[in-house]
């Protein structure tokens, strides 16, 4: 269930860090009531309402049991308000809530998003400062969030204490329905003029505001400028024309007055849909909406329904400018170009499931016809940005092309596509193809993630914010049921498809974008000019009144909070125990390791193995990533790369490779460096799985010179690409690399540099010699030398999973001779069990192989990445202790600490910058940032200030508490079956050095804070590294200390 489209969100610091997709790294609640979730009685409880039931002001409409989804839906509306609400049951404990308004802006100012902030500044109830952000610090929430999309604005949180949720919901529903929307709050959230030190009125004018910088911020991304045009272009008619994040030329044209409005005739209940999720009551949610909400309110009639797209008698075509690639040598090949076509209503529920699934055979995977005529042409480097179906409008589109072209070769790439259509429509698709996408389908329902209530949430908001029925949408079985139906009658079912919405649509749109050399320069003209016409209507008594407010604003930023307004849980609320997760180990054919997880799947299988790199030459290292990238895509045995690609799909619902650095638990300067496999299937195909795993260990080929080329630079662009996205995180890593031992390590695998190896390998016209490197690895790494394995099935699944994982161990290969590693220490280090006190381990040892450099010493080091963005990021990172010192725990509050009561005011409020914060990793290093800062010596200043304070210790029991609730969200966040047992496995981490650190972090008090903050953060007391990615820099340039690159 893909949820794509343009989404702006305001991201809280704790959240962006969470937003990899990274697994939670330590044990939720669940596995002692594993047993019970087959009882499913959340849903059969929901079974039991009635249609015309009346329940606290709101009347069921329908119940629904929907049982590939283990879930039952239940239709509610508010009588006076006619607000809709939708609750699904089901036996999940991480609850979830979202409240949905439909918001269609007719301008580019920014107004939903803008809104979307603001209301999260204080409300009726709860009138103190950014009760949202506090929130985080006094909750257990699993997730808080919120999102502007293009026609709809959500408000998610999900915990898993009850409690808990009545407080988050207390806050959200008069955040949203009751907001102050104060004068100030739009100043500080929106835009503003403010001179550029508030307190200094002959410094020049400027335009500040934390939405103003986060869209400046977003449009340095090229993908997402060539994204927003495509939608605003192709639905030019009504709300798609304009950018709903706002524009960072027109958001100055934004009035508080129509902030307010808008709010009034959009955040009403007649304009909203309200989701619940999860195993607690339905009758405590209505009642509390009612009560706290919907009961001030009468319907009213709304006008913000999206009219259908006027379609066109004739294609169209346009030609938009970016930014220039920084890391691009090849300044001639930087065009992207894409056709987009206008598909059907996404509330034609049934139609839209075949375009999608017909989407998918046109462009996924190396088999398909997209795939074999654009991205095999060499013409290019990647599809161009928004490839495929997108539904995040009420009519959906699918658009096709390239990035990385000639400009010359638009002719061609045109012809390319129309001819594919025109092939397509002729020969149709392999019935392999069509039954490996139903496959995943399956796999998709199956696969249960720790977020499963939110997925729902956003998979049904774009379809039912056009009032299409969001229970119809989750019967995904009869869709499939209906899909096949379909097929069976007409042979040709999808080519006509093809015909009628790709070859005869007229509604078509071709899109270019070049990069220009002066693009910054334009666009911080047009702001400038932006700024001095809003300056020259300024009256001197406007000027004054500037003045005044932005000292206003200082002020009161700069005052102490109080936020004894907000709900709070209380320590005593986390739980003092972990539940221990029960795992097996056994030695398959006497020596390999295979750890055993049993857990509710839902009948998929998850393997895994670990194999170290060790023995590896170093200077094969910085090809491990691309190695890992391509392995199982190029072919092997008997299968080429297509017919691999086609095995995967039919029978796996994915097959990853990719390196791995664990650094120590109890030393700074150990690590263990290998290659992590992953993948799932249903529990009928695993043999066939371990079959295709098999091949790709014993007979991998290397050979597909040309189609090596194409992963290649789908790889580099994909790296360079996400910069805008993950600038904070290049340069953390940069900034710790010298700190320890495995930093290097890290920077060669997921830095900077591996950003730029993989863009020159890209750019040779000789690729061979780095194709040859590919087998002279696999020798090193493909064999069973220094391996292990694990399995997360059912109970009853468990010892069949055990023999296919027994067989494929047998067949792998051993080295003839030992190798020996290439670094000359090596320590081994048995991972807990049960000799050595564990009580939730069974069996045989794991023993792990750690690297380790008794002479290493840490140096400072300073580097500055020179980027053409009008934006920086900033790490500065600090060698501190390793994760079972108890500093460690006092560390880890002290970084929540920090970013709540002082960083966050310091670099978001006052700063403008998008994010930022400080942070304590596993890897012992402390970590200060900022994200799309418009400053950067400043914000080095800030991080000195932020280090000042906490030695100064001038905080309270009741922050030193917020932060553990806050830490303990995150420790106690929900693990998905499939990863449970993971940190064990993966970093020898038991459920009792768990424990032992939970205790450590409760215990932690002033003393210790003010005592770590003295003995690490200090200058002079612990190395310091630091780095930033940004635009040129007259002070660092002047700087020797800073290398610049
Ligand atoms: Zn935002």
């Amino acid at each position: 269930m893909p949820v794509t489209g343009a989404r702006f969100h305001s991201v809280s610091t704790t959240t962006m860090w969470r937003c990899g997709g990274l697994l939670r790294l330590t044990g939720g609640c669940v596995n002692q009531k594993i047993w019970r979730w087959r009882s499913n009685s959340a849903c059969e409880k929901a079974l039991q309402y009635k249609v015309g039931e009346k329940i606290h002001g709101f009347t069921i409409h329908q119940v629904t049991s929907i049982p590939e989804l283990f879930l039952t839906a239940v239709k509610l509306s508010h009588d006076n308000t006619g607000a809709q609400y939708l609750h699904l049951a089901r036996e999940d404990s991480n609850n979830l809530f979202s409240v949905q308004f439909r918001t269609t802006p007719m301008d580019s100012t920014g107004i939903p998003h803008i809104l979307e902030h603001t209301v999260l500044c204080g409300s009726q109830k709860y009138p103190c400062r950014d009760p949202f952000f506090k929130m985080l610090n006094r909750s257990l929430s699993t997730f808080m969030n919120a999102f502007t999309a293009s026609d709809y604005t959500l408000y998610p949180f999900s915990t898993q204490n009850p409690k808990d949720f009545q407080n988050l919901l207390s806050v959200y529903l008069d955040a949203a329905f009751f907001p102050c929307l104060r004068e100030l709050d739009f100043w500080q959230e929106g835009w503003r003029l403010e001179h550029e030190n508030p307190s200094d009125p002959q410094t020049p004018l400027l335009f500040k505001g934390v939405v103003f910088n986060e869209m400046k911020g977003a449009f340095t991304d090229n993908e997402k400028i060539f994204s927003v045009h495509l939608q605003n272009r192709l639905l030019p008619d009504h709300t798609y024309s304009v950018v709903s994040g706002g524009d960072p030329l027109c958001i100055p044209d934004l009035t508080w007055e129509q902030l307010k409005e808008f709010h009034a005739t959009h955040y009403h209940p007649s304009n909203a849909r309200f989701f619940t999720y999860g195993n607690f009551q339905l009758e405590q949610h209505l009642k509390q909406i009612h009560e706290e909400a919907l009961s001030k309110f009468q319907t009213i009639e709304t006008s913000t329904a999206v009219p259908a797209q006027k379609r066109w008698n004739k294609p169209k075509e346009y030609q938009i400018s970016c930014g220039p690639d920084s890391l691009a040598a090849d300044s001639s090949k930087q065009t992207t170009f894409s056709i987009s076509f206008l598909l059907t209503e996404i509330t034609n529920m049934f139609e839209a499931f075949t375009l999608n699934l017909l989407s998918s055979l046109l462009i996924s995977g190396p088999n398909s016809p997209f795939y074999k005529s654009l991205i095999e042409s060499g013409l290019g480097t990647d599809f161009s940005p928004n490839v495929g179906y997108n539904d995040c409008t009420r009519e959906a589109y699918f658009s096709v092309g390239l990035q990385g072209i000639a400009e010359k070769d638009f002719e061609t790439v045109k012809n390319i596509i129309d001819r594919t259509i025109d092939e397509v429509i002729e020969k149709g698709f392999e019935n392999d193809r069509i039954e490996a996408l139903l496959h995943k389908t399956e796999i998709q329902m199956k696969h249960q993630s720790s977020s499963f209530g939110l997925t729902l949430s956003l998979y049904i908001a774009s379809c039912w914010n056009h009032d299409g029925d969001p229970v119809e949408l989750l019967k995904l079985g009869n869709f499939v049921a209906q899909f096949r139906q379909c097929l069976m009658e007409n042979p040709k079912f999808l080519q006509e498809k093809v015909k009628q919405y790709f070859k005869n649509n007229q509604h078509k749109l071709i899109l270019s974008m070049k990069p220009d050399d002066k693009y910054y320069e334009k666009q911080t003209q047009m702001e400038t000019e932006k700024l001095m016409q809003k300056i020259d209507s300024l009256s001197l008594n406007d000027k004054q009144q500037i003045y005044k407010k932005g000292l206003e604003l200082r002020a009161q930023q700069s005052k102490p909070q109080d936020a004894s307004c907000l709900p709070a849980l209380k320590i005593s609320d986390i739980e003092p125990t972990i539940p221990f997760t029960e795992l097996d180990v056994a030695l398959a054919g006497g020596e390999i390791p295979v750890q055993y997880c049993a857990q509710p799947t839902n009948g998929l299988v998850y393997f895994r193995a670990f194999s170290s790199l060790n023995t590896l030459p170093e200077e094969l290292k910085p090809y491990v990533p691309l190695f890992c990238s391509v392995l199982t895509k190029m072919g092997s045995g008997i299968l080429d790369y297509r017919e691999q690609a086609q095995q995967i799909e039919l029978k796996t619902g994915g097959m990853t490779v990719s390196p791995h650095v664990v650094p120590d638990d109890s030393h700074l300067d150990a690590y263990e460096q290998g290659v992590l496999f992953s993948s799932l299937c249903l529990d009928r195909n695993l043999p066939d799985m371990m079959h295709l795993w098999s091949e790709i260990f014993n007979n991998p080929c290397f050979e597909e010179e040309e189609h090596f080329k194409v992963l290649v630079k789908m790889s580099a662009q994909e790296l360079s690409n996400g910069i805008p996205d993950s600038g904070h995180l290049y340069a953390s890593i940069r900034a710790s690399r010298t700190l320890t031992p495995v930093g290097d390590l890290q920077e060669t695998f997921n830095g900077m540099d591996q950003v730029r190896l993989m863009k020159r390998i890209a750019e040779m016209t000789d690729i061979k010699p780095v194709l040859r490197k590919l087998p002279r690895i696999k020798k090193y790494l493909l064999n069973c030398d220094n391996m292990r394995c694990s399995v997360n099935a059912t109970p009853q699944q468990i010892p069949q999973a055990g023999k296919v994982v027994e067989n494929f161990i047998k067949n792998l290969s051993r080295s003839k001779k030992e190798r020996k590693p290439v670094r000359p220490h090596v320590i081994e280090k048995p991972v807990h069990n049960e000799s050595s006190g564990s009580t939730h381990v069974n069996g045989s040892q794991i023993i792990r192989k750690l690297i380790t450099d008794p002479t290493f010493k840490p140096c400072q080091m300073k580097t500055h990445f020179l980027l053409p963005f009008p934006v920086n990021y900033i790490g500065e990172c600090v060698r501190t202790v390793p994760y079972t010192d108890p500093d460690h725990a006092s560390l880890k509050i002290l970084a929540r600490l920090m970013t709540a009561k002082f960083l966050h005011t310091e670099i978001r409020e006052k700063g403008g910058a998008y994010g930022g914060g400080a942070k304590l990793s596993h890897n012992g290093i402390f970590t200060l940032y900022s994200y799309r800062d418009p400053n950067s010596i400043e914000t080095l200043h800030s991080f000195g200030k932020a280090v000042d304070w906490a030695k100064s210790g001038k905080f309270t029991q009741q922050d030193i508490n917020e932060a553990k609730l806050s830490v303990f969200s995150g420790v106690d966040a929900p693990v998905a079956p499939s990863d449970k047992g993971m940190d064990y496995f993966l970093c020898g981490r038991s459920d009792e050095m768990k424990q032992a650190h939970r205790e450590q972090l409760l215990a932690v008090s002033h003393d210790k804070l003010v005592n770590v903050s003295n003995k690490f953060l200090g200058t002079g007391r612990s190395t310091h590294g630091l780095a930033i990615l940004g635009p040129e820099n007259a002070k660092i340039a002047k700087d020797p200390s800073w290398i610049i690159r």
